[in-house]
């Protein structure tokens, strides 16, 4: 069934969320699949933002993401991708609804908890980037 990628960034590591994060995606029915704390090395960096590249924040984006640990997770049932997304909430935490993850525990756009890729096709490219075939 479908897949999506989605990483709680370091800001969510640190602050010791990864629990609560996981239990509701859980709760909502999807199935954890493969998860691992990880360090982003500037590469990767690079090549998962690579979307936002002319952004002027792209430098303090890739700084942040290669931080500290992000936990990685491959999310798996009905409408992953769009579950996920719904789940986790708009991109700035001041404009998401509580009930979402950015809502309920961010502040801050630069820092906003959790990565959910955006089509099914991005969710492939972006497992393969994170994870090694062996892994799913
Ligand atoms: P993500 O890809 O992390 O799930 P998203 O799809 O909601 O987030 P994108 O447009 O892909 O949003 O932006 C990727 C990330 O870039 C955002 O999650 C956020 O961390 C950062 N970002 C976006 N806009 C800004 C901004 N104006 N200032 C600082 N950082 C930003
Ligand atoms: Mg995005």
């Amino acid at each position: 069934s479908e897949k999506a990628f989605v990483m709680i960034k370091p800001d969510g590591v640190e602050r010791g969320l990864i629990g609560e994060i996981v239990n509701r995606f859980e709760k909502k029915g999807l199935k954890l699949v493969r998860a691992e704390l990880k360090s982003v090395d500037r590469a990767v960096a690079e090549a998962h933002y690579g979307h936002l590249r002319h952004k002027p924040f792209f430098e303090e984006l890739v700084e942040y993401i290669t931080s500290g640990p992000v936990f990685a997770m491959i999310i798996e049932g009905a409408g992953a991708v769009q579950n996920s997304r719904s789940l986790i909430g708009p991109t700035n935490p001041a404009e998401a609804p509580p009930g979402t993850i950015r809502g309920d525990f961010g502040l801050d756009v630069a820092a906003n908890v959790i990565h959910g890729s955006d089509s099914v096709d991005n969710a492939k490219v972006e497992i393969e980037r994170f994870f090694s075939k062996l892994d799913y």
